[in-house]
């Protein structure tokens, strides 16, 4: 695998004003993503995990650049996107594409499978005598029968329709795609078939992927690095085998602690994550998760712990390894 760096974030923020009709300013701020950085290689999968609320989908727009960032930068195989306007951004979208959790939301339900697939070649200046050839080599790719071009999307089921969405996805080959809980809108057994398609996707057409989901079975599966986010930061960044084996973060720890296990194979049970997350437009002082954790000391509830690699580029915000 090249260890270019096809995506690169620093100190990415977004805050978002909440405002009330009876103040004609924000009457507070929402930190829905504060100061992440990380980078994607070239051919990897980088999952991004967390509860609902924590950002990622937020952080997943910033990059697409859907949503403006509030501070920090974006580049993209070297390209400062971060501030990226009109032409020059249209430009540069086929070079980053997004999957979303409910395709049929992002389609046009009056088009035809054909002219859903024609649109991205057709905004991207893709001459029209090479359409039909490319649009039928995606569709052998993801499985999908040629005659669904003359048909629409209510007449296919959910993983047909999110096949369509990842055919549509790699249409311009991608160097980047961000893949918004691609699966966690289907049905179990159909998962695990989209997933290995991305899984298998990725590996022939060699893109960098953005795999975002709050649900760290899938996000193990698919990714070789694992960034677990919790209140609009990334608390801890490793190999997905090391994270899943060798979690340091408490937060980390408490969210494989979640997912459900055969209980005669393991005798464990499915634990909780207890206490209540805190209001992201009232911060807690020091570590975000420090009303949380069994370990908060004093020094948590008044500094905030930095993102460190703690050896083999396994990141890690957390005070109890500060000596590392
Ligand atoms: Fe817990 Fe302190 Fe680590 Fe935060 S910094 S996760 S409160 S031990």
């Amino acid at each position: 695998m090249s260890e270019n760096k096809i995506l690169v974030c620093r100190n990415l923020c977004k805050e978002f004003d909440i405002r009330d009709k009876k103040f004609p300013y924000p009457i507070h701020k929402l930190k829905a993503v504060s100061d992440v950085s990380f980078d994607i290689a070239g051919g990897e999968t980088l999952g991004i995990v967390g509860e609902s609320g924590c950002g990622k989908s937020t952080l997943g727009r910033l990059i697409m650049r859907i949503t403006e960032p509030t501070s920090g930068t974006i580049l993209l195989n070297g390209e400062d996107i971060t501030a990226m306007k009109g032409e020059p951004l249209r430009r540069m979208r086929s070079r980053f594409q997004i999957i979303f959790q409910d395709p049929y939301a992002a389609f046009n339900p009056r088009m035809t499978i054909g002219s859903i697939l024609e649109e991205p070649l057709s905004a991207a200046g893709v001459p029209k005598a090479e359409w039909t050839e490319r649009i039928d080599r995606i569709l052998d790719l993801t499985g999908i029968p040629k005659d669904a071009k003359a048909r629409y999307p209510h007449e296919f089921s959910g993983g047909q329709r999110q096949r369509v969405s990842i055919a549509r996805a790699i249409l311009l080959n991608p160097e980047l795609i961000v893949a918004d809980e691609p699966v966690s809108a289907l049905d179990v057994s159909i998962q695990a078939q989209i997933l290995n398609l991305m899984k298998d996707l990725q590996e022939e057409l060699g893109m960098s992927m953005m795999f975002i989901s709050h649900n760290l079975a899938s996000v193990q599966y698919i990714s070789r690095r694992i960034a677990v986010m919790y209140l609009g930061r990334i608390v801890e960044i490793a190999e997905s085998d090391i994270l899943y084996t060798n979690a340091l973060h408490p937060y980390t720890k408490a969210l494989i602690g979640t997912i459900p296990v055969p209980v005669p194979a393991h005798g464990k049970r499915r634990r909780r994550l207890e206490g209540e997350v805190p209001s992201p437009i009232d911060l807690p002082e020091g570590c975000v998760f420090c009303k949380r954790c069994p370990h908060a000391t004093d020094k948590c509830r008044t500094v905030s712990p930095v993102l460190k690699d703690r050896g083999a580029g396994h990141h890690v915000a957390c005070h109890l390894y500060d000596s590392l």
